[in-house]
């Protein structure tokens, strides 16, 4: 039996064929019962989708100076009298080709953003802020990753430079209802034995809690460096309690992605995308538990892929990957952690329940406590029963 809806447009009666857990009352789709999915209404013809700002997440992959809001930048560049290139405040998400010029061009870009950080009222505000804009985004854990190495100068050595960081991150965690924990991350650029300091000194503030490190990272250029040679460090980490959560598998395929996780023993990897590229490589990452901090903007920006939809996100999780969403850095790539599912629901047509299931996985790859999270994973379960919306536009 047809009808014709508001819209002029002819369907089936409702009713009937709406699936589970979805029931019309009248034009409105209404929601009951668990582990709906966005639905779309043959009757009205709208997408009913839920807030993702609301949906509770763990952030996994954000750096420091990344993490950098343009008008902070801006005031902080103005106060030290230092020039911004424009790239940095139009606005507009950095492309770069994924070449050895691309990632020059954007380790430029980022070092000018990371000269303006001169002092710990700086470091302060960029945590607290960094804190604000994720609780905002409905982010219950931050695991925001920093080499002290470049605000050591300002702060009087790296230990002040950590201690900053993490006193802050206290702070910030109460007053903006979140957790806020630290994942020193040592850089591919600096010589191994500058990664073990980092090491040991990330070790003496090991806990799951905020202003607490909880992970070990290795950033930068995956091209240079021997990778082997950082697995001392690592192993310092790692007795330490810290995760490993190295970068690998973004700019370099399956073989040296295989190295990072053969040398590293990665509880995380910061992308890790690449792994598609070798089925027996992915699976093996799925057969682990690895969780895979996936980030989109990043990825398209950087040149790793050239079209929103070319991220192999969709491919990751039907292989049954851990799939963590990451904003990486947003200062740069114009996009913080919601429009990562924002992109994940609209270019990779992620179901409501789908998301949540991403919720999940970046929540579980997280070193919060066991309480922290069952908390997070309740709350994406009421996220999922609440009412769904007219999706915009
Ligand atoms: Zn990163």
């Amino acid at each position: 039996m047809a009808a014709v809806n508001h819209r002029g447009t002819t369907v089936r009666e409702p009713a009937p064929w709406v699936e589970p857990p979805w029931r019309h009352v009248g034009h409105t789709l209404v929601h009951h019962g668990r582990g709906g999915a966005a639905g779309s209404c043959e009757w009205c013809q709208t997408v009913r989708v839920r807030d993702l700002a609301k949906l509770p997440k763990a952030h996994l992959h954000l750096h420091f100076t990344g993490s950098l809001r343009v008008s902070s930048l801006r005031e902080m560049s103005a106060e030290h009298g230092m020039r911004l290139p424009a790239a940095l405040t139009d606005g507009v998400a950095l492309r770069v080709p994924a070449d050895e010029r691309g990632w020059f061009r954007f380790q430029r870009l980022y070092d000018s953003a990371r000269h303006c950080v001169r002092s710990e009222a700086d470091m302060r505000r960029l945590v607290d802020e960094a804190a604000a804009d994720d609780a905002a985004e409905g982010s219950g854990r931050l695991e925001i990753q920093v080499d002290p190495t470049s605000y050591a100068p300002f702060v009087g050595g790296i230990t002040p430079a950590v201690e900053i960081v993490l006193d802050e991150a206290r702070a910030a965690s109460a007053a903006h209802g979140l957790e806020v924990a630290v994942v020193v991350a040592a850089s591919r650029m600096r010589h191994p034995l500058d990664a073990r300091t980092l090491a040991r000194l990330a070790a003496r503030y090991a806990g799951d809690g905020p202003g607490e490190v909880v992970g070990f990272g290795l950033s930068n250029d995956e091209r240079r460096g021997d990778t082997s040679e950082f697995a001392h460090a690592f192993r310092i980490a790692r007795r330490a309690g810290l995760a490993s959560v190295p970068h690998g598998g973004e700019l370099l395929g399956p073989a040296h992605l295989q190295e990072v996780v053969g040398t590293l023993a990665p509880d995380r990897l910061g992308h890790g995308v690449r792994s598609v590229e070798d089925p027996a490589l992915l699976a093996s990452l799925v057969e682990s538990g690895v969780t895979l901090e996936v980030c989109p903007a990043s990825n398209v920006s950087l040149g790793v892929y050239e079209r929103d939809d070319d991220v192999p996100l969709r491919t990751l999780v039907d292989a049954g990957a851990q799939v963590a969403l990451g904003a990486d850095d947003p200062l740069l790539f114009g996009s913080r952690l919601v429009q990562q599912y924002e992109t994940a629901r609209t270019v990779h047509g992620f179901t409501d329940a789908e998301l949540a299931d991403l919720a999940r996985a970046s929540v579980r790859g997280s070193r919060a406590s066991a309480a922290t999270k069952q908390r997070l994973l309740a709350g994406i379960d009421d996220w999922l029963s609440s009412p769904s919306h007219p999706a915009a536009g």
